[in-house]
């Protein structure tokens, strides 16, 4: 009955499980109050006045549908309308919170909202990368993936959230000092067959510190990457060695993490919090001069502009992405690169992250043709780029046809990006990105290989 009632507003995919959602469990009042703590501004801290302007704006021009990837991929379904659910929250917003929708009403657009109504806003929540692309083009700048966020905050109030970011990215981190469980001596075993492997490979003899106090350089990896995308860390290890700066990773330790990631961005402004608090003791123990995030988006936006308006002690913590140090480590010289050792076509794509919110869009490029014979634009990139649909904590969320809707609608638009530049390469600087990309890659039978962009430094690294 559920099922079928969810297909009547949605379709056939499900983000969150019935398990998860429970679409016939009565949850409207308790979304109501959920909705009016967000409204305060004691508890709604972070985006209570965002949210406030992007509820009350909003001139119905239009303009951000088409920059929806995944209303247009969908053939122009309103429930993938950006402002889906940021009419769905005016709605409810001007019923019952505002003093004229109380006296009139419909006519100043406060409706009630059903049940079936609010379970098809917690699925429509689940169906928003928060890529802000739509915020982009807004010519107010009404901000319908911040609006995504909200109702996700308000979800995770009344108890939903997909396992996938709530369980095991968030209370993993928390109970185990990373989201992958790894204990420290399991990521020294891994630290040390980097070693070996640099050796028996390419003959390198490597230093890799760890738990250094005071180094230069604190670099963390999402966790994930010592396990899916090892040939990152890999040529991150290379590189930082060939360079020969001061710097050093660190182990988990009770309170704290050796795992960049923080999926309380995704849903959930308590486990943001929770999990800054464990990078927060990294850097109060180890006490860096710069912390670098490794090749991850969603960690940059939590320490590069989040994590300073959270903790006092984090203002004057230095926060940079490896992207940024490796452009700097070849710009001034400390690593010699020679562009003929990756002689294929390689192309880019601009996590949203490090690129819309974060501004790095010079720093690969200048890196990727510093590395490259031949680099190749996607079309669009930078501020216009398309999300590769691995955003909001989609990479990790593969349950029952979710992985058909990410592959068939994003997915798709990328391929077809991919393609069109004749690259053989693509170029990644985020692990979401490698995720989604890796299974884009399969599914649609693209004849291209994927790298992390510490890969393609490393491989281009000259020795003198
Ligand atoms: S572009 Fe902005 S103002 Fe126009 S419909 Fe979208 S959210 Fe509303
Ligand atoms: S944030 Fe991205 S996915 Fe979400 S509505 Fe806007 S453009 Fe679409």
């Amino acid at each position: 009955m559920a099922e079928e009632k969810m297909r009547r507003v949605f379709d056939e995919f499900r983000a969150l499980s019935d398990e998860i959602l429970k679409p016939d469990e009565p949850k409207k009042e308790k979304f109501i109050q959920a909705f009016k703590k967000m409204l305060d501004k004691e508890e709604n801290w972070t985006f209570w006045l965002p949210l406030l302007t992007s509820l009350d704006l909003c001139v119905k021009c239009n303009t951000c549908a088409e920059a929806c990837p995944f209303y247009t991929a969908s053939g122009k379904k309103p429930i993938y309308h950006p402002v889906y659910r940021s009419d769905m929250l005016r709605r409810i917003y001007k019923k019952y919170f505002t003093l004229s929708g109380k006296i009139f009403g419909g006519l100043v657009g406060a409706r009630d909202v059903t049940e079936e109504d609010i379970n098809a806003l917690a699925e429509s929540a689940y169906r928003c990368s928060v890529c802000r692309r739509c915020a982009y083009v807004c010519p107010i700048g009404v901000d319908n993936g911040l609006i995504t966020r909200e109702v996700r905050k308000m979800l995770y109030e009344i108890g939903i959230a997909p396992d996938e970011i709530y369980l095991k990215g968030t209370l993993y981190q928390k109970e185990f000092g990373n989201a992958t469980k790894t204990p420290a001596e399991a990521f020294l075993n891994t630290l040390d067959f980097i070693k070996e492997d640099l050796e028996d490979e390419k003959g390198i003899e490597v230093e890799i510190p760890v738990d250094k106090v005071g180094a230069d350089y604190l670099i963390i990896n999402n966790a994930g990457d010592y396990f899916a995308f090892l040939d990152t860390i890999i040529g991150q290890v290379e590189v930082l060695n060939a360079a020969g700066i001061d710097w050093t990773y660190n182990t988990p330790f009770k309170n704290g993490t050796n795992d960049v990631v923080n999926y309380g961005l995704f849903f959930s402004d308590k486990e943001l919090v929770d999990i800054g608090k464990l990078h927060l003791e990294v850097v109060k123990k180890l006490k860096p001069k710069t912390v670098v995030v490794g090749e991850c988006g969603h960690a940059y936006e939590a320490m590069k502009f989040l994590y300073k308006d959270i903790f006092p002690e984090w203002k004057n913590v230095r926060v940079i992405s490896i992207i940024e140090l490796f452009d700097e480590l070849i710009r001034t010289g400390k690593i010699k690169v020679d562009p003929e050792k990756n002689p294929q076509p390689v192309t880019y794509h601009d996590p949203c992250k490090l690129g819309r919110l974060g501004g790095l869009y010079e720093e690969p490029r200048r890196i990727l043709k510093a590395v490259c014979k031949d680099f190749r634009e996607m079309q669009p990139n930078r501020e216009m780029s398309v999300c590769c649909g691995g955003g909001g904590g989609f990479a990790i969320m593969h349950k029952d046809d979710f992985m058909t809707f990410r592959m068939e609608t994003y997915g798709k638009i990328k391929a077809n990006q991919i393609k069109e530049t004749g690259a053989e390469v693509l170029a990644l600087a985020c692990s979401n990105c490698k995720g989604q990309f890796r299974e884009i890659i399969n599914w649609h039978k693209l004849d291209v290989e994927w790298k992390g962009i510490a890969e393609l430094v490393a491989n281009a690294l000259v020795y003198e």
